[in-house]
C-alpha cells in the first residue's frame, strides 16, 4: 500500500526517559516540552497543571491488549473470554476470509482488525486467507495439548489463543511458510497492530518453534516499534522497563510508551500532552501509551 510507504520512514527515538515516577529529578522532560527555568522542581503533593495525575489498582497490571503470555507467563486467572463469538454463526463478521471449521471463536473487534489488515493484503493481489484458530477456552487447549503435546501445543492456561488477541491463519493454496498469504503478513502485519509472534529467528527468546501462522495483536506503536528494531514481544517489554519510555514516530505522529511499575495500587504522573491508552505487562507494571500529542 503506497500509504503505508510513508511508515518505511519510521522514527525510533530510544531513550527519552520520563524519570518522574521514579526519582525525583525533574530534569528529563519528555519531547514536545520545553522546559522552563522559572519551573522549580514541583512537589509529589501538588502536581503541576501539565500533568495527569491517576490511580492504578494492580488488577490492571492484568488487563489490556499488552499482558504477555508465555511459557512462564500464565493467562491471568478468570481471564474473561475477550467477548469472543462464533464467527461461523456471525457471518456478517466474516468478510474476505474463510474459516477452517465452524467452531472458530473471535472477539467483533479483533476479527474487525484483522479484516482491515487482510483488506489492505487483497489489494496487494493477497486474498486467500483462511482463520484456523482464535479464541481457545483452557478446556479447548487442554484438549489440543493432549491431542498434539508439548512440542506443538502451549500448556493449558499458558497459550495467546486464551487471552483473545492471538488468531492462527492459513492460506487455501500453500502452507503459510511458502504461502503469499504468510509472507505478506511477516511484512505488513506490524503496520495494523499485528505481530507475527514467533518468528524463525526468536525461538530462543520466545520459547517457541517458528510459526508463521500465528499472529497476535498488540496495537500501534507497538507492533511497529518492535518491527522497526527487530524485537520479539519479550524483548520489547525488556527494553520498555530499561528504558522508561519509547518514543517513536508513525506517519508524522508522535507516540510516547511509557513503563510504569505497579507494587500495589499506585499513584502514576503523566504528562498531559495528549490521549491515553493504559495496558499491562500482565507481570509487574503498566505501560501507558501517549498519542495524538500536541506539540
Ligand atoms: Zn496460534
Amino acid at each position: 500500500m503506497r500509504n503505508w510507504l510513508f511508515l518505511l520512514a519510521v522514527i525510533v527515538l530510544m531513550g527519552v526517559v520520563y524519570n518522574r515516577f521514579n526519582s525525583n529529578s525533574d530534569t528529563d522532560l519528555p519531547i514536545g516540552q520545553t522546559k522552563n527555568a522559572n519551573e522549580m522542581p514541583t512537589e509529589e503533593n501538588s502536581p503541576p497543571a501539565n500533568e495527569l495525575t491517576f490511580r492504578i489498582d494492580a488488577d490492571q497490571v492484568h488487563q489490556g491488549n499488552l499482558l504477555l503470555v508465555n511459557e512462564e507467563i500464565a493467562v491471568p486467572p478468570n481471564h474473561a473470554d475477550a467477548k469472543a463469538v462464533n464467527l461461523f454463526k456471525h457471518q456478517e463478521l466474516v468478510d474476505g476470509f474463510g474459516l477452517l471449521d465452524n467452531k472458530i471463536r473471535l472477539s467483533p473487534e479483533l476479527t474487525k482488525q484483522f479484516t482491515t489488515m487482510i483488506k489492505h493484503a487483497a489489494l496487494d493481489g493477497v486474498k486467500n486467507f483462511l482463520i484456523s484458530s482464535g479464541y481457545r477456552s483452557d478446556k479447548e487447549q487442554q484438549a489440543l495439548y493432549d491431542q498434539l503435546g508439548p512440542e506443538i501445543a502451549a500448556v493449558p492456561g499458558h497459550s495467546e489463543h486464551s487471552l483473545g488477541l492471538a488468531l492462527d491463519v492459513g492460506s487455501t493454496t500453500a502452507q503459510m511458510k511458502d504461502a503469499p498469504e504468510g509472507k505478506w503478513l511477516k511484512q505488513n502485519a506490524w503496520k495494523y497492530g499485528f505481530i507475527v509472534r514467533y518468528p524463525e529467528d526468536k525461538t530462543d527468546i520466545t520459547g517457541v518453534i517458528h510459526e508463521p501462522w500465528h499472529i497476535r495483536y498488540v496495537g500501534l506503536p507497538h507492533s511497529a516499534i518492535m518491527q522497526a528494531n527487530h524485537w520479539a514481544f519479550e524483548e520489547y517489554l525488556d527494553h520498555l522497563k530499561e528504558r522508561k519510555s519509547i518514543t517513536t514516530i508513525l506517519e508524522g505522529k508522535t507516540y510516547i510508551v511509557y513503563y510504569f511499575p505497579v507494587a500495589s495500587n499506585t499513584t502514576l504522573h503523566v504528562p498531559t500532552i495528549g490521549n491515553y491508552e493504559i495496558s499491562g505487562n500482565n507481570t509487574d507494571g503498566v505501560i501507558v501509551t501517549v498519542f495524538d500529542i500536541v506539540n
